[in-house]
């Protein structure tokens, strides 16, 4: 099954990115939802507030917009992303750390 629809914005969170659910079997099984510069795709069709606001803080990441990652081009961003992830691990990744700080 291959489903993809548009998430409808929560009103009290101003979004930069769109948003959308993406049913298929290839996604990851721990993934809730993956940034792909502005596209950001959920595992659930109905992702939390907080889960929106989370990945919100990647896309502005991804765009230069938040103070750990200014004007980093989109393959920069996601190779230092990997790079984080594969020497501290995802939860103390820096970009994991900003999101989680900054999602509320
Ligand atoms: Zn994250």
């Amino acid at each position: 099954m291959f489903g993809f629809t548009r998430i409808k914005k929560p009103t009290n969170l101003p979004l930069l990115g769109r948003h959308y659910h993406l049913s298929w079997w290839i996604f990851p099984k721990k993934t809730a939802a993956i940034t792909l510069g502005s596209v950001v795709l959920h595992r659930d069709r109905y992702p939390t507030t907080d889960l929106m606001a989370h990945e919100e803080v990647h896309v502005m990441s991804n765009h230069g917009r938040t103070k750990i990652s200014p004007e980093k081009n989109m393959i920069q961003w996601y190779a230092s992303y990997l790079w984080e992830t594969i020497r501290k691990g995802y939860r103390d990744n820096k970009y994991e750390k900003e999101a989680r700080r900054l999602e509320k």
